[in-house]
Formats: C-alpha cells, structure tokens, sequence
C-alpha cells in the first residue's frame, strides 16, 4: 500500500514565523525528508513557499501543489504543522475538512501528530479542540519569541514594583529611588561596620526606617490594603532576611537581568532560574560601589549561623584553611579564668589538615605583617608609586586602543549595510538572480550580526574600564590607610577589613604529643596584592 503514496511534502517561512532557527525552510525539509524515510515511504515532490505569508493561500508552490493533486500527481501532503499550511483557521479547515478527503488526498502534519486517516468518521470536534490549542500554542510561541528577544537585548521592562532603592524613570529603566537609595547605602555601611545582619535590622527598626513593603504600600500601591492593615510598629520592623536580601542582591551594582522566556508554556507559567536569566553589567547607575558590595558578600558568607560580628572578630571573612582553601569556622569558648577565647578551625568534611588558630595569635601575626608593610612602603612611598603605575597596564591606553578597534568595526559595519543597499538596488535592475541576492544577504546578515556582538563587547569593556577607579585613587587610598595606621588602631576592623581580601592559615603540631604549633600564614591584600608582594620581594 505504501507505494501507492505519492508524497508532497510542503515548506512554508514567513517572516511572521520570527527568526527561530527549527522554522527555517531547510530545517523544515531535513524533518520531513527524515520522516517520510522512516515511514518507508519516498518523496515524490517538495514545493515550497519561501517568504510567503500563512494568512492567505496565493503561493506559488502551494498552487503549483494543487495543480498537481488536480492532475492526480499528488496523493499525500505531508507539513511539519497545520500552520506551515496556513494560518487561516477556517481556510486551512476547508482544505483539512474538505478539499483533500475530497480529492483522497492524505494529510499528515507531523508536529501536530495530525494525520487525517486517524480522524475518519466523526472528526470535526477533536480536530477543533486541537486546532484551538495549535493557535494557542502557536501564539505563544510568538510572544514568547518577541520577549525573548527583548530579554536579549536587555531591554528595559517595568515590573509592578522596582527594586528596593530604584525607581523607574518615564522609559522604564531603573533609576535611583530619591527615598530609598541612601537607605540601600545605608544598609551596606552599617553591615560592613558591624558585620551582623541583625544588628543592621535592630538598627532601621528603631530608628523607624519604613519597611520595603510600606514603602512599596504607599508609593506603588502595592499590597496597600494589607499592609496597612498591619499594626503601626510592624511598619518599621525590619527583619534579618529583608536585609539580607539587599545585602545580597547584585542589582545594587547596576547589573540588570532579564529573563530568557524559554521556560514559560502557554499552559504552564513558571518562574525562572538564575540560568535562565540574560545578565547586563553597569546597566544602571549603581547605589552601591564594587569594594563595598564584594566586602559584604565575603561577610555575609561568615555571618550565617554566626552570631559573632566584627566587634568580636576583626577578621570575619578573611581565614582560609590553608589545606582546603575553605573558610575556617570562628569558635567562642570560655576558658578557666572565664574569659571568652576566640579560635579559628577548619571543619570541612573533606579537608586532611587539621588547622587551628587562636584569634590572639593570629591577631600577633598581622599586626606584626601589617606594620612591617607600612614601613617598607611608605620609608619609599615614590618609589611605590611608581612601581604601582609601571606595573598597572596602563588603563587610558587600554581604553584609546578599544575606542579605536570600536571605531573600525563600526565602519566595518556601514560597508556591509552599504553592500547589502547595493545588492538589493541591482537586483530590482535584474542584474543579481534571486537566489544569489539570497545567498549575499544571508552571508552578510551573519557578519553584520557578529560585528553587533563585537561592538556590544567592547562598549561594555570601555564603560567598565571607566568605571574601574584609577590607578592612583587606588594607590592613595592605599597609602592613605597605611598612614593611618598606627599600632595601637592597626587591628581595627575597618583596617583589616580594608587591606585584606584573605588570610590562609596552616598549623601543624610540633609533636603529635605537644601543645605547640607551627603555624604558617599568607596575606593576600585587597588591592594590589601582586604589586605588594612584587614590591616586598623586590626589596
Ligand atoms: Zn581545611
């Protein structure tokens, strides 16, 4: 029976079908021709439509198709969906419902699991619920592509409420909240101060900050009737997650996430993960600056199950295992004369050493580190600077040779959007077939797409090149602490804090028997590390 098929199968693209790849005409004939061989079946004719809208039925190839199953060369008609036939319901209905049975023509739409022997009798209902469905899903298919695009290109979207401490402006970008943005700031200097989350919740709450969800009550509406229902101390109660939240959001740094859409179904609506997000560095203005955002992540990471805060622990963040590379846990115990004694220790499951410090040990030890540092850097202070700015790649440079490399590609650009003008003009003259207009266009749609890229990428490095502070604020900053510095103030936690990024501890017992320890410690400073240590070494 097979071999009485005589089988058409039929391509269609439009542009309304969006630039999704498993749309294009190619990719529709590898699935079909893929299908009908593992029928067992053979292809008798392919007629395409390319560029053809589905709305109406006046294409070329779908006509020379009817011709052909008038003349009874046809006898099977195979599409990847109902709507690769056309997109008008009831018209495509016609030729499901009528003109094929009709003229004993078999349809199949592959993707649709449509297949009209399978519908004989009474087909009319189930065939419209699918239809149904096939709009819908196709619909949706179509938003789904538009927003993922815009989601591509970060295009700005305006939720019911912005993010703490920004507003939007009339173009629905983010910019800062008049109200909230120096609370945000403020919730960043507190923590880094005391390193405690709840102390920055006991904090806004008594000095009866509003709270994120007051604030949104009463500015946007939001959730108003049950908010303000709340008794009127619970409108300034912070609470330690609502601060961790803000501490950890990354928003804060300008970045700008957008969702890829692809998780969304037409039946199934759900939330996105991070991976599934579109992320844009420096989008917006940001409340918080990088050294200040990153110290707060590093004592976020510690403060978790730790009620010890910066006031009892100079170093929180800072102690690695030396052996795992795995912060190591601060400990509080009392001792015989009951005064607290702080230590650090590793407890990782999987790490073989058995590291452990005292808090006035290592206190001894970076102290010591820190004012043998200021002395070595500030007896030769012109010297340091110049070793500083000699190692740093020159940051202006850097920026002149990508404006450069910019300016190349843009102009790059106009010659390939000239080029594709150019074409177009000469084959409205009958100068370039059709198909070799094709062929150039697509080749140069892809450089012109690569060219996008490359310009997005290196506006993004000059916009953080600008952003980076410079060489010599740094090195200022730098000195500036070390002047300060005195052995008395040394072991204060902003110092530390400031100078430190890590410290990685070792100890190893002298005998397995004895209480003493060797102990092995490496500083990694915050900034500039390898231009400290070069210039140390140096010496
Ligand atoms: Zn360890």
């Amino acid at each position: 029976m097979s071999n009485n098929y005589r089988i058409a199968i039929y391509l269609r693209l439009s542009r309304d079908d969006g630039n999704e790849e498993s749309q294009s005409i190619q990719s529709q004939r590898e699935m079909l021709n893929d299908y009908v061989q593992r029928q067992g079946w053979q292809v008798f004719e392919e007629y395409s439509d390319d560029g053809y809208s589905g709305t109406n039925f006046n294409r070329p190839d779908f006509q020379r198709m009817l011709n052909d199953i008038e003349s009874g060369k046809i006898n099977m008609v195979i599409t990847k969906d109902l709507s690769r036939l056309g997109r008008n319901y009831i018209q495509v209905g016609y030729y499901t419902e009528e003109y094929f049975p009709e003229k004993g023509v078999r349809y199949i739409a592959v993707n649709d699991g449509y297949d009209s022997i399978d519908e004989d009798g009474n087909d009319f209902v189930p065939l419209r619920n699918f239809m149904n469905e096939w709009y819908a899903k196709d619909t949706s298919k179509k938003i789904r592509s538009i927003l993922n695009q815009k989601a591509k290109n970060g295009e700005p979207r305006k939720t019911s409420v912005p993010i703490y401490g920004y507003a939007f402006n009339d173009k629905n970008e983010r910019i800062p909240d008049s109200e909230t943005a120096s609370v945000v700031r403020l919730i960043y200097t507190k923590f880094i101060e005391t390193g405690s989350v709840k102390k920055v919740a006991i904090f806004l709450t008594e000095n009866k900050y509003p709270t994120p969800a007051y604030h949104n009550a009463i500015k946007y509406k939001y959730d108003r009737k049950k908010i303000l229902a709340l008794p009127e101390d619970k409108l300034y109660s912070w609470n330690v997650s609502t601060v961790r939240e803000i501490l950890k959001k990354d928003e804060y740094l300008g970045v700008y996430r957008t969702a890829q859409t692809k998780s969304i179904n037409f039946k199934n609506k759900r939330r996105f993960d991070n991976k599934d997000c579109y992320v844009f560095e420096n989008r917006y203005e940001p409340l918080v600056d990088k050294d200040t955002w990153y110290l707060a992540q590093s004592l976020l990471k510690t403060s978790k199950g730790s009620s010890i805060g910066v006031d009892d622990n100079i170093f929180k963040g800072l102690v690695y295992c030396m052996d795992c590379e795995k912060s190591m846990r601060v400990r509080r115990e009392k001792n015989y004369s009951g005064e607290y004694v702080y230590s650090f220790s590793c407890h990782h499951k999987d790490c073989l050493g058995s590291n452990y410090i005292l808090m006035n040990v290592l206190e001894k030890v970076v102290a010591r580190e820190l004012l043998m540092l200021k002395e070595i850097i500030l007896s030769q202070r012109d010297r340091f600077i110049d070793f500083a700015f000699m190692y740093e790649p020159d940051s202006k440079r850097y920026t002149l040779d990508l404006n450069k490399e910019l300016s190349v590609l843009e102009a790059r650009e106009k010659e390939v959007d000239e080029f594709m003008d150019n074409l177009i003009i000469q084959n409205t003259k009958g100068l370039i077939p059709q198909s070799t207009l094709k062929n150039l266009l697509d080749k140069h749609r892809k450089e012109k797409n690569a060219i996008d890229k490359e310009i997005l990428t290196i506006k993004q490095r000059i916009k953080d090149e600008e952003n980076k502070p410079t060489s010599k604020q740094k090195v200022e900053e730098l000195l500036n602490i070390l002047e300060a510095a005195t052995e008395d103030n040394i072991l204060k936690a902003g110092v530390v804090q400031k100078l430190i990024r890590r410290i990685y501890v070792k100890s190893t017992k002298v005998h397995p028997k004895s209480r003493e320890r060797e102990i092995d410690i490496t500083i990694v400073y915050s900034t500039y590390d390898e231009i400290i240590k070069g210039f140390i070494t140096n010496e």
